[in-house]
């Protein structure tokens, strides 16, 4: 028995699926999850001492590398201050000033602790600030585990086939429309059904929950439009594309400016952080100042606001490496992947955008829909998973989610990769 089995035996007594998280159960994949000891660049060491290639990268946050040298040292320094102190600090309006500057459309950012919080208060402002009541959503798109969310979402609710979570009751949900992402019409059609009462639409414009789906050309203007004749509120939630897909999150790349935005993860450099902002009249009728009420005692927690303010610093004055470097891995690795596919016969097609990328084992073209990301073979992703893992390359346990390079990672990791997968490809 390794050691990463005897820690899942004795966590499963304790913790519900031995997990404080889902997507961290391999049930996508099956088998039992490694135990991390500690991580560090592009790598991931097991308790069993074995060392992975990792383009989990934390779920999104790692851009820089894992246990980044600046990011520990500014950690190190705040810890040596205090841990939290539930009073307004100089670091808060840094971090303000930090995300305005790197994402224009958000005039007005406030702290919260994960992207759960900020996804959910955000809707609650869009509601509050248009007085109407129902959300639009697409099929497969996640955005944390609030009730209203938990209608048809992606990521570990899909993995498990729990799309609509128990728990949440007919009442909430029904304020909850979903329309198919990439398709215009399914979210007109429901415009013309209800607009008057639908207060938002939120969406990942980069779709990293149902595997990696990058938007048709025009979809999300489409959907700026839309908001824009109807008077409801467009919230991109870039809490896996933010500082990600460029430096200006999605709504850079594709300049498009959304009404509000959600960040998550990246924005703590891998500590507990999410943050929600955007055009100033809106932010206002958030508490203090309005009477949209969302509060946290630990927001803007200083070691997180001194971790995310070094990585945020790192990643805007070195963009132009940053991005240039994660895009040209993550273009190189999927290249890598489809020819290492198709030598062995095996159909692959693959998306990518920056420094997000996925793979479907599928005869199809290209995969831009919900309906064909679940069509895919499964079973062929969960074979491939265990003969990459086992060669040490940590890929994410779920044929559902994206994956993500760093800067840490090097080319020779990039190599060993796609040589990892000519043969695993070969074995399937
Ligand atoms: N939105 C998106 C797009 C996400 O990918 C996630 C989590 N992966 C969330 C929201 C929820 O964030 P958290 O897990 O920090 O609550």
């Amino acid at each position: 028995m390794t050691i990463s089995e005897q820690l899942f035996a004795q966590a499963q007594q304790h913790i519900p699926g031995g997990v404080n998280s889902p997507v961290r159960a391999f049930k996508g994949v099956g088998g039992d999850p490694i135990f991390i000891d500690k991580a560090d660049g592009a790598y991931l060491f097991d308790v069993d001492g074995k060392k992975y290639i990792d383009y989990v990268g934390s779920w999104g946050p790692m851009i820089l590398g894992h246990n980044h040298a600046e990011i520990r040292q500014a950690v190190h320094e705040a810890v040596d201050k205090g841990l939290s102190y539930g009073a307004p600090t100089q670091a808060e309006i840094t971090m303000a000033e930090l995300v305005k500057k790197i994402v224009p459309s958000m005039e007005k950012v406030r702290m919260v602790n994960s992207g759960t919080e900020a996804t959910m208060t955000a809707i609650r402002l869009a509601r509050g600030y248009t007085g109407r009541n129902k959300l639009l959503k697409f099929e497969g798109c996640y955005h944390g585990h609030a009730d209203s969310l938990l209608v048809k979402a992606g990521s570990g609710a899909l993995t498990l086939g729990v799309p609509n979570s128990p728990g949440v009751p007919a009442d909430f949900a029904k304020h909850t429309l979903t329309a198919q992402f990439n398709d215009l019409d399914s979210v007109r059609a429901l415009f013309s059904e209800c607009g008057d009462d639908i207060a938002c639409i939120i969406v990942e414009p980069v779709a990293g929950n149902m595997n990696c789906i990058p938007p048709n050309e025009g979809f999300l203007e489409g959907l700026r439009q839309i908001c824009d004749e109807s008077g409801s509120v467009l919230i991109f939630d870039e809490v896996m594309t933010g500082f990600r897909v460029s430096l200006s999150g999605a709504q850079g790349y594709y300049n498009i400016t959304p009404d509000l935005t959600t960040l998550g993860k990246v924005i703590g450099g891998g500590m507990p952080v999410g943050a929600f902002g955007g055009k100033a009249e809106i932010m206002n009728h958030i508490a203090p100042d309005g009477p949209v009420y969302q509060a946290g005692t630990l927001s803007g927690n200083p070691i997180a606001m001194a971790a995310g303010i070094k990585a945020l610093t790192l990643l805007a004055d070195n963009a132009e490496a940053v991005y240039s470097n994660i895009t040209a891995q993550a273009e190189q690795l999927v290249k890598g992947f489809k020819a290492a596919a198709d030598s062995a016969g095996i159909a692959l097609t693959t998306n990518q955008v920056g420094g997000m990328f996925g793979f479907f084992f599928t005869d199809a073209e290209q995969v831009t829909s919900y309906q064909q990301a679940t069509e895919c073979n499964i079973e062929r992703f969960q074979k491939f998973y265990h003969l990459m893992l086992d060669q040490g390359v940590y890929l994410a346990p779920s044929a559902f989610e994206a994956g993500f390079t760093s800067t840490a990672h090097t080319q020779a990791d990039i190599e060993a990769t796609i040589k990892a997968a000519e043969i695993a490809f070969r074995q399937l």
